[in-house]
C-alpha cells in the first residue's frame, strides 16, 4: 500500500505488519526511510489502557440492594474482553485488592 509518512513527508511503499509492543500483538508500519512507526488505533489503544491501568484508574462504587457494585469502564472491559454475566474472581495480593480474570 502506498501512504504518506507524516514525520519526513515520503510517500512510500509499506505492508502492513505486526509489532509486539508491551506483550500486545499491534498492526501498524513503519516507514523505510525514517523509521517512524505507525499503529492501527484499535490495536494501540489497548496499551494505552493497559498502561493506565498501571497506574490506577479511578471507578466509582455504587450499591445494588445490600451489596457494593464498582463500575467497570467501558475501555478496561474491552481490553480484558469482559463482558455482562462473567465470572471474575476477587483475591488479595500483596495487601491490595485484584480482580483477575
Ligand atoms: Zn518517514
Amino acid at each position: 500500500m502506498k501512504t504518506k509518512c507524516y514525520k519526513c513527508n515520503s510517500i512510500v511503499n509499506t505492508r502492513q505488519r505486526v509489532f509486539n509492543i508491551m506483550g500486545f500483538e499491534v498492526r501498524g508500519w513503519k516507514c523505510p526511510k525514517c523509521s517512524e512507526e505507525y499503529y492501527e488505533g484499535d490495536d494501540i489503544n489497548k496499551v494505552l489502557v493497559y498502561n493506565k491501568l498501571k497506574k490506577g484508574i479511578p471507578v466509582k462504587v455504587g450499591a445494588l440492594g445490600s451489596s457494593l457494585v464498582m463500575r467497570l469502564p467501558k475501555e478496561v472491559s474491552s481490553v480484558f474482553d469482559i463482558k455482562k454475566g462473567q465470572e471474575v474472581i476477587l483475591r488479595v495480593k500483596d495487601k491490595e485488592l485484584v480482580v483477575e480474570v
